[in-house]
């Protein structure tokens, strides 16, 4: 499971993801660690409906041997900031992990040991033996046991003022969880609800329309001072979809359909923000 890093030295914070991605950089940016398919999607971005929900994109950047893409940093500014990470989507894994387990079934003992470490029953006889599961199977399992295939989306971290893991919530504690996050930020609700202009810049874009959208989270960030915004971040696996498939986003996912599962998961997201309000 991933590590969250707090620096405590400026306002920002890291929720998710491989703490040595990312580096802090002058003049409000953050540098996250290079990757092609991420630099391609945030270039075309930067051209695109979606543009006011992603962070500005200032190219890439060498530091000790090292490229990184050069991000707005979300928290710039920010006293105290109050964030949530919310992958979205039915599956966080790309067919590609599907495919590559059936012709070159790699076994990995690491995520072997992840799952015996939370649930050892729900390891077959057979990959006890092995002491090893494919990337595919570990994946699905991390799916399907959160609320990822149910929900369409999944809380990776909430910062308030404590750190907890919230990767492993069934679909009743992430309603509880994202219930109680909105609540006591009552003040904010308005501002996060009408998701309705990312909803249109959604059906706008021609970025959303073209690509499979895998892994990528909502950021949802406030602090005691400003409004409340949402984030679209990390697009480390969003790929353009074939030119055969015209994707929905807002239907389940079946092997072979490519399917996302975003829309999906927004809808279930303004749901309980729906619920939090008239509770
Ligand atoms: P993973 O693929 O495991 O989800 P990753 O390494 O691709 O992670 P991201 O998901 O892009 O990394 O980011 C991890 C965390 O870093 C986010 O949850 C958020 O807290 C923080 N973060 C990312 N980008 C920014 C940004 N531009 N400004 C401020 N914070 C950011
Ligand atoms: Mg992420
Ligand atoms: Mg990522």
């Amino acid at each position: 499971m991933m590590q969250w890093s707090v620096r405590r030295q400026s306002s920002w914070v890291q929720l998710a993801g491989h703490q040595g991605n990312f580096q802090l950089s002058e003049g409000g940016e953050v540098l996250k660690r290079f990757s092609e398919v991420e630099a391609v999607c945030l270039q075309a971005l930067m051209a695109d409906p979606l543009r006011p929900f992603v962070p500005q994109y200032h190219g890439s950047v060498n530091r000790g041997g090292n490229s990184y893409i050069r991000l707005e940093d979300l928290l710039s500014g920010l006293k105290n900031p109050v964030i949530m990470d919310c992958k979205m989507g039915v599956r966080t894994y790309q067919e590609e992990e599907l495919t590559k387990s059936h012709t070159k079934p790699t076994l990995r003992n690491d995520m072997y040991q992840k799952m015996v470490k939370v649930d050892p029953t729900a390891l077959t006889v057979e990959e006890h033996e092995q002491r090893g599961v494919t990337k595919w199977r570990y994946l699905q399992w991390r799916d399907n046991t959160s609320s990822t295939s149910t929900l369409g989306f999944r809380i990776e971290g909430i910062m308030v003022r404590d750190t907890r893991d919230f990767k492993m919530l069934t679909p009743a504690q992430v309603t509880e969880a994202f219930l109680s996050f909105t609540k006591s930020h009552l003040h904010i609700l308005v501002s996060h609800s009408p998701s309705t202009a990312l909803d249109e810049a959604l059906k706008e874009s021609t970025f959303f329309k073209a690509h499979e959208v895998i892994g990528s989270s909502l950021l949802f960030v406030h602090d005691w001072t400003s409004k409340a915004s949402i984030w679209m971040i990390d697009f480390g696996k969003t790929t353009p979809s074939p030119s055969t498939v015209q994707l929905r986003h807002d239907v389940p996912w079946a092997e072979g359909n490519r399917e996302d599962g975003y829309l999906i998961g927004l809808a279930a997201l303004t749901s309980l923000v729906g619920q939090a309000i008239s509770q």
